[in-house]
């Protein structure tokens, strides 16, 4: 694989750049793979990645129904943060936000991993009490955290309304000034290129319709392009999780909802960082390009249907011109769904599962981009040695069954609402 560097650029210089290689390759499916991973989302691919790059196992298929970058991780607002208040949840996502600082270089791909701090908006002072507690529990678990007072916030975010009409007034504010942004289909690319150059098959096109068991085992996958033989078998499709599991025998305590994103016509640069409203469920960001880019909640219902409703349209406009009145002068440009797999706690669920070779990566509810790296670190590991990795133990499956649930306020809204 030619390696993407100033070099090979130059060198491009005399061939009119016409000795660039695909980026991944478009393989027929084998009969059989020691690891099967349904799923070519940002989750399935890093698994992948990580099982040829962490644990040498490369005879892996990745199997997706559509195409790479088609699911949530190209779909999703691409907040990356590790700003959590529970243990269960910080040295996991620590460990993501960590692995993102080096992504670039450790894939050869550009991820514009960009670090422009994620700040979280206190409208009262109960919740600046709560953003002080979260801030000094990040901070004991060696998290960056900055508790700012309202004129820090002035000054870090200019553009906001701080006059004395508003009706959320801004008390002040929690910095992550190590979290960010990164390019979404990047990611799914990179991991893609990556596992691609160590021997993965990732197959597009092909997508999972049931198992083959002999007892307690999966030992093929029905596809639409043919049954192929499993090792084992990671189920990484995020928003289809429960279709997949329920495929394998099991029910899974997940829900499928849409969650909509909006963005903008592109303006001149004037939000450098990710702003979330603490008043409403709305935040943003300015993309690189321009664009302004917001997210909002749920749609109410469950769904696997990729189109959203009016309703939240209009909380997110409200929640926005709230916040920033002058982003009324902007003209909406698109806005699209994608379906998320809530948890009832709001946590992941990464791990084994009562099937013997049958591992869930899922329940990533409103934040599996930021987890991704991790996420495939983990649960390649887990699947390389057959047992849960320390960072994802409090995501285990039987958790719902312990009454150990990992409810937290740093993951967002509630999803147990829904
Ligand atoms: C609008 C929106 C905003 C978001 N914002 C953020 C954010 O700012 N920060 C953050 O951290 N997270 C965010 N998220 C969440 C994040 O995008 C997801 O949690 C994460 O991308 C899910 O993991 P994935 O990338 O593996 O999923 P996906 O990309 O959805 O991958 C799953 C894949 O499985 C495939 N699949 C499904 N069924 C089958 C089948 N039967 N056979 C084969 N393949 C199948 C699908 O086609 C899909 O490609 C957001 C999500 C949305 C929708």
């Amino acid at each position: 694989m030619t390696q993407y560097n100033l070099f090979n650029v130059i060198r491009g210089a005399f061939t009119r750049q016409t000795h660039w290689e695909r980026a991944w390759r478009d393989p027929e499916p084998k009969k059989h793979y020691d690891v099967v991973i349904v799923g070519g989302g940002g989750h399935g691919l890093a698994t992948a990645f990580y099982l040829a790059k962490n644990h040498g196992i490369t005879n892996v298929a990745v199997l997706e129904r559509g195409y790479l970058g088609g699911g949530n991780v190209g779909r999703n607002t691409v907040t990356v943060r590790s700003n959590y208040l529970l243990e269960g949840n910080h040295h996991f996502y620590e460990h993501s936000l960590k692995l993102w600082e080096g992504l670039s270089r450790e894939l050869n791909y550009n991820v514009m991993f960009s670090q422009r701090g994620v700040l979280n908006l206190a409208h009262s002072d109960a919740q600046m009490d709560a953003f002080a507690r979260r801030g000094n529990a990040m901070r004991l678990a060696g998290i960056d955290s900055d508790l700012l007072s309202r004129e820090e916030v002035m000054k870090f975010c200019p553009d906001l309304d701080y006059s004395d009409e508003t009706r959320f007034p801004i008390y002040g504010g929690l910095l992550q000034p190590r979290a960010g942004t990164a390019r979404h289909d990047a990611v799914a690319w990179g991991y893609a290129r990556g596992a691609d150059m160590r021997g993965v098959d990732i197959i597009q096109g092909c997508e999972v319709t049931g198992f083959e068991k002999t007892g307690n085992r999966i030992t093929g996958v029905k596809t639409t392009r043919g049954t192929i033989g499993a090792g084992q078998v990671a189920n990484c499709t995020a928003g289809h999780t429960t279709q997949i599991a329920a495929m394998a025998g099991l029910r899974v305590p997940i829900e499928s909802h849409l969650l909509q994103a909006f963005v903008s016509e592109p303006v001149k640069p004037h939000l450098d960082t990710v702003v979330t409203f603490g008043a409403g469920h709305f935040y943003m960001n300015q993309s690189d390009k321009g664009g302004m880019v917001f997210g909002g909640d749920l749609d109410g219902y469950n769904s696997f249907a990729q189109r959203g409703n009016m309703p939240v349209v209009e909380h997110v406009v409200a929640c926005a011109l709230t916040v920033m009145p002058n982003l009324g002068r902007l003209r909406l440009l698109r806005h699209w769904g994608g379906i998320m797999d809530m948890t009832m706690d709001g946590s992941p669920i990464i791990g084994k599962t009562p099937v013997d070779n049958f591992y869930i990566n899922g329940g990533w509810c409103y934040g599996g981009f930021k987890a991704i790296p991790a996420g495939g670190w983990v649960m390649a590991d887990t699947i390389a040695h057959d047992r849960p990795h320390k960072l994802a133990e409090a995501f285990a499956l039987d958790r719902f069954e312990r009454g150990a649930l990992l409810d937290e306020g740093g993951k967002g809204p509630v999803p147990n609402l829904h």
